[in-house]
């Protein structure tokens, strides 16, 4: 049940007691889930929570609390009800039409950055599928004469990914897109990334209510063997080869058991070097693809 919360209960009492209900109702990350809604909520920053715990929620406190606590008791995740979320140590603002970043996407940004370590080094990036943008706008912050486009079919994700990319400083680096996959685009590109969508259709009711009920459905779902995109963007680069430069790579990411998969579709696609890396977690995660040099 969603707790109360009385104008005139501190700031702290408050907090203690969005813990117990999100504890209560056996969400996993109770109290991070808690402490981010009510500093979200109350408007605060960390310190402030701290140094002014005893003060009362007052009359707006307690109903933004309400509000979304409601809101976290009924499933919607936390990154949902602030509408924004971290990635790279950067702050991204979300749609509708963007996934919640996930820290397992970092991997994809540091195989990127490996392959080209020089800081200052030109670059020309395209990210497909940007959504949020978060892949492309850390990638633009680490390099700072890299320049990049976003392209996503959805056009609510391209001012999302716009405004991230102002908001982080590398707006005038940026540009956004709309557009499918590699169609339509010349390049050269020295790195094409991508987070696809690479969820097998059927196995999407099975992902926990966060990610199956407030992830944009588009964002996850890769068909029936969830590699459809990737079949698309590795032949749109075999067809095309001008679209990367002499050097250059794409940096997928991919699901934990798509692999050998990946390898495979990149092998008969005539990619010269597929390489695997993992997360985290220790999860395959990444993988990085060159062109054999005889079909350029
Ligand atoms: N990693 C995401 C998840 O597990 C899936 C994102 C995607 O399909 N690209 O929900």
């Amino acid at each position: 049940m969603s707790p109360d919360f009385a104008p005139a209960l501190s700031r702290d009492a408050a907090l203690r007691r969005l813990v117990q209900s999100f504890e209560a109702a056996g969400l996993p990350e109770a109290r991070t889930d808690a402490r981010f809604l009510a500093l979200h909520a109350l408007g605060l920053s960390p310190l402030d929570l701290t140094l002014r715990g005893r003060d009362p929620l007052g009359e707006a406190g307690a109903g933004a609390l309400r509000g979304a606590a409601a809101r976290r008791l009924a499933g919607e995740p936390v990154a949902r009800i602030i509408g924004a979320w971290e990635f790279w140590g950067l702050p991204f603002a979300l749609g509708p039409d963007t996934l919640v970043p996930r820290p397992d996407t970092e991997s994809v940004v540091e195989a990127a950055l490996r392959l080209f370590p020089e800081r200052d080094r030109p670059l020309r990036l395209i990210d497909l599928g940007t959504g949020s943008g978060c892949i492309l706008v850390a990638l633009l912050h680490e390099r700072a004469n890299a320049f990049g486009i976003g392209l996503d079919r959805a056009q609510g994700a391209l001012a999302v990914g716009r405004r991230n990319a102002e908001a982080n400083g590398v707006g005038d680096r940026a540009a956004f897109l709309c557009g499918s996959w590699l169609e339509a685009l010349t390049g050269p590109f020295d790195l094409i990334v991508s987070n696809p969508p690479y969820i097998a259709a059927s196995v999407i009711a099975t992902l926990q209510p966060e990610v199956r009920l407030h992830d944009p459905r588009a964002a996850l779902d890769g068909g029936e063997d969830g590699l459809d995109a990737y079949r698309a963007i590795l032949s749109g680069v075999a067809q095309r080869p001008g679209l990367l430069s002499a050097g250059g790579a794409l940096v997928l990411e991919i699901g934990y058991d798509q692999a050998p998969a990946l390898t495979r579709l990149a092998q008969t696609a005539g990619f010269a070097e597929a390489r695997v890396g993992r997360d985290l977690a220790g999860n395959d995660r990444v993988v990085t693809l060159r062109p054999s040099l005889a079909g350029r």
